[in-house]
């Protein structure tokens, strides 16, 4: 990937707060109307080109990565006994599972305790679908990624690093295969 040397766009919209995004390869501001947009790059380069660092890294990771062929039926029942598992271990129960495809994120839980799961997840290898309900489930326990629930998290991934890094390279590699992109 080659970020144009120092290249990015501003956006402006109708919105309280301004915003940096990383799409691959473009760095995009969106700002407030009447927000004063000197020197922004300069200002924020440090974090761009660590997230540019970080991305390179995981596109060149997701090479290696190869996708999972499952039926949904078989996926379903990964999601049921990752959610039984990680329930006992955390001593937590939540309420709905729903099945969405969503272009943001691998999986996500309301605050009533109601999971829904991306249907791409059913690309990925069992060990990381089970990492990513153990993930959300953990959430019930603490809704924060503070101390504490990276703390709960490690008593049973104590490499989580690892995993988070491969679902952003695998996140890469299903964008490939089914179009979606991270907003
Ligand atoms: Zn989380």
């Amino acid at each position: 990937m080659v970020l144009n040397n120092y290249s990015y766009k501003v956006s402006y919209r109708d919105i309280k707060y301004p915003r940096v995004e990383l799409k691959t390869g473009r760095v995009l501001f969106v700002l407030p109307f009447g927000y004063n947009s000197d020197n922004l790059f300069e200002k924020h380069k440090g974090w761009i080109y660590k997230k540019i660092d970080f991305i390179e890294d995981c596109l060149d990771g997701a090479k290696s990565k190869g996708l999972v062929e499952r039926s949904d039926e078989e996926f379903k029942g990964l999601i049921r006994k990752a959610i039984k598992g990680a329930s006992l271990n955390l001593k937590v129960k939540i309420n709905k599972v729903y099945f969405r495809k969503m272009k943001t994120k691998w999986a996500s839980l309301s605050s009533l305790k109601n999971l829904t799961v991306n249907r791409f997840m059913k690309y990925l290898p069992e060990y990381l679908i089970g990492y990513i309900i153990f993930h959300e489930l953990a959430h019930v326990i603490e809704k924060k990624h503070n101390g504490q629930f990276w703390q709960i998290i490690s008593k049973r991934h104590s490499d989580y690093q690892k995993f988070e890094k491969e679902l952003f390279e695998y996140w890469f590699k299903v964008s490939e295969k089914v179009g979606m992109q991270r907003n």
